[in-house]
């Protein structure tokens, strides 16, 4: 008998997932949605619906995060900076990927939010998109001054404030179209 175990799969999905039908897909393994979540389907457009289909679902979880995850996730968001982007049931959904995690379960998020995907990205939880059609990444550049902080929106090798090296910063902004 082997004494290898098998990880188990489990999801955990977002609002926009739902939106963008994952409920259609054949997903193996269990589907966590956080508590939170149901509550921002309700205020969707065909939310009843989706929320009836939901429940008959056997495999659809709906539970909490635990305090020290979310604690933990609030922290990470902290550092990387997603906070600002990142609501508060945004950061449930990492929480309660991060905690199924630590359990020892092969988990991803699925989502179409990018902030989302940015914090579990840095907190090495896998993730996957559901619809990417009408959503572009617009790329903007700043130039800023490793001296001053002057920024600038073109292109210097130098600042004309005070001399120094400038600095290409990049930044991914969502679009939808
Ligand atoms: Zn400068």
């Amino acid at each position: 008998m082997s004494a290898k175990k098998m990880r188990k799969k489990a999801f955990v999905i977002d609002a926009s997932a739902i939106f963008n039908g994952v409920l259609s897909h054949n997903l193996l393994g269990k589907k966590y949605l956080p508590q939170c979540v149901t509550y921002e389907i309700e205020g969707m457009y065909r939310g009843e619906a989706l929320l009836e289909e939901i429940a008959v679902k056997k495999d659809v979880i709906i539970t909490i995060p635990d305090k020290t995850a979310f604690t933990e996730v609030n922290n990470q968001a902290n550092e990387t900076g997603d906070i600002a982007e990142l609501s508060e049931c945004d950061m449930n959904v990492v929480a309660i990927a991060y905690e199924l995690q630590l359990k020892n379960n092969l988990v991803e998020i699925i989502t179409d939010d990018y902030d989302i995907q940015n914090l579990a990205n840095h907190m090495g939880i896998s993730y996957k998109g559901i619809y990417w059609k009408g959503i572009t990444w617009v790329h903007e550049y700043t130039w800023i001054c490793t001296g001053c902080r002057f920024k600038s929106k073109k292109q210097m090798d130098t600042c004309f404030e005070c001399g120094s090296s400038m600095k290409k910063k990049v930044q991914r902004k969502k679009k939808r179209s």
